[in-house]
């Protein structure tokens, strides 16, 4: 089982890795990919695929950390992607959220580094991480201006609708704690009807608890009860879901 988005240099985790780690590898987690948020955080996340074995990064600069970027960032990672090691899987995390960006300045900061790192990872071969929040059509007219470009739409919320012209751009949808809450029928049924050859599990952890674990840190291990809730939703057996997923991320990253 694979998660494709943990924040793994966030805390809870930086106080106790392996312990975490061995506690995912114990219901099944045998590959992590580590998006990072900034420059600031890009030595630590490439740290955590050298100490282990099993976790993969990317390399990105998140639209929610737009203070920590400035106009050398992309240039930065540029140059971190053309010297990046073999463990370093995608660029991102990278995207738009309007929630956070309200106003038009900062919108139009967040599109330019969306561009710029779609640029990068069409140039370096590379699929791209991609966050959205009130930020779906947008998002998608930035991906379509590189057509084959490849990547996973992570924590995907959306109807099936949405959910089809993701996958049509190219992207993988990730999915995770959202389809666990009963009340999100829509994107329950969405995940039950789009095809299982462009799902892809994750957890977001420390982000986006399960239902029934609100107020607690998410952690890796959680992918598992996704992966049930899942296999749930699309009738189907899960290891069959599992073993599918999987191939999909592993596709997606080309992990050596
Ligand atoms: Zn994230």
């Amino acid at each position: 089982m694979i998660d494709t988005h943990c924040h793994f240099d966030f805390p809870p985790f930086n106080q106790a890795l392996a312990q975490y780690w061995q506690a995912a590898r114990e219901v099944g987690v045998t590959r992590m990919v580590v998006p990072s948020v900034s420059e600031q955080n890009w030595q630590a996340v490439l740290a955590l695929t050298e100490r282990f074995a099993g976790i993969y990064a990317g390399l990105g600069l998140h639209p929610c950390f737009l203070e920590t970027h400035t106009e050398n960032s992309l240039a930065a990672l540029e140059k971190a992607l053309v010297a990046r090691p073999l463990d370093c899987v995608a660029v991102g995390e990278a995207g738009l959220d309007y929630f956070v960006a309200n106003v038009p300045e900062m919108k139009q900061r967040q599109q330019a580094l969306l561009d710029g790192q779609l640029w990068l990872a069409h140039r370096y071969d590379l699929p791209i991480i991609l966050h959205s929040c009130q930020s779906h059509n947008e998002l998608l007219r930035l991906v379509k201006a590189y057509p084959g470009v490849r990547g996973v739409l992570h924590a995907f919320s959306g109807s099936e609708q949405q959910g089809k012209q993701f996958i049509d751009a190219g992207l993988m949808l990730g999915v995770g704690g959202t389809v666990t809450y009963e009340r999100a029928n829509k994107t329950r049924q969405a995940i039950a009807r789009l095809p299982l050859e462009h799902l892809v599990l994750e957890t977001d952890a420390p982000d986006m608890p399960l239902a029934g674990f609100q107020g607690k840190p998410n952690t890796p291990a959680q992918v598992s009860r996704v992966a049930d809730v899942v296999a749930g939703l699309k009738s189907c057996d899960r290891d069959h879901l599992v073993t599918e997923t999987s191939g999909n991320a592993e596709r997606m990253f080309g992990f050596h």
